[in-house]
């Protein structure tokens, strides 16, 4: 399942058909005496459906859509549309601070597909579910995914136990973490001592540093800052899934510039 777009917008539908040919054939409509209303009617409907047919061809441009393989970032607008475009607020290269170490993953099929990652519309929270790890040793696991090939995974962060802040993927590129919103969110992932999934202080005190880095970057509001819990039902992470205070309290510390 290496890919799950969740844009479920297809062309709207276009209205009734409308019904070009009136039966003809030797009966004629009970109420018509004489063909002249008919042929009148006839022309109505053509001239009706030829004003509809002109009206739609202004906004009939297709919405992106999921199935479509999604094309390099532009590096120039396209020609401008009569409706607004969509809103992709990822399409600029966003320098990351230096608070955090990047490094990169090498593009593979399994973590980093490379795929463009248009427009952010919320951050997604995880744990990395194997207890004592570091962040280093989560990034090895996501670059030998290309060899191991035991499953599609990947976070854009991972947060250590010692708040060390490592990015695996690029902004402007989906990972793996997230299910039906890879196509739309960022992605952190969060280690953890044990096994009950409890963030250190350090980690805690580093999410909050990169969410709210996040918030900023992206315009977000609290409702966009989730769980994997809240996209998939999956115990994940599992002390905030389990510990839904602690979860507000987490969210009581980010700055949220527009409340
Ligand atoms: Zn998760």
């Amino acid at each position: 399942m290496p890919q799950h777009y969740d844009h479920d917008r297809g062309a709207r539908r276009p209205s009734s058909v409308y019904p070009m040919t009136p039966s003809p054939g030797g009966r004629r409509p009970r109420r018509h005496r004489s063909p002249l209303p008919v042929f009148l009617l006839i022309g109505v409907v053509i001239v009706l459906a030829a004003v509809l047919l002109f009206l739609r061809l202004p906004g009939h441009k297709a919405p992106p859509s999921a199935s479509s393989t999604p094309s390099p970032i532009p590096t120039d607008s396209p020609a401008p549309t009569p409706t607004p475009s969509p809103e992709q607020n990822n399409q600029r290269d966003i320098s990351v601070p230096d608070w955090i170490t990047q490094d990169i993953l090498p593009l593979n099929e399994w973590s980093r597909p490379g795929d463009p990652l248009p427009q952010v519309n919320g951050v997604v929270i995880h744990y990395v579910g194997n207890p004592g790890t570091t962040a280093e040793q989560n990034r090895s696991y996501f670059k030998n995914l290309a060899e191991t090939h035991e499953a599609y995974a990947s976070s854009h962060f991972l947060v250590g136990i010692d708040g060390k802040i490592i990015q695996c993927v690029p902004l402007n590129e989906i990972a793996y973490c997230s299910t039906v919103r890879n196509a739309d969110t960022i992605a952190i992932e969060c280690c953890h001592p044990d096994a009950e999934g409890k963030f250190t202080d350090e980690t805690m005190a580093s999410l909050v540093k990169l969410v709210d880095w996040l918030i900023d970057t992206y315009d977000l509001q609290r409702e966009d800052v989730i769980r994997h819990y809240d996209v998939a039902g999956k115990e994940c992470p599992i002390y905030y899934v389990r510990n839904p205070d602690a979860w507000e309290d987490f969210l009581d510390n980010l700055t949220f510039p527009h409340p």
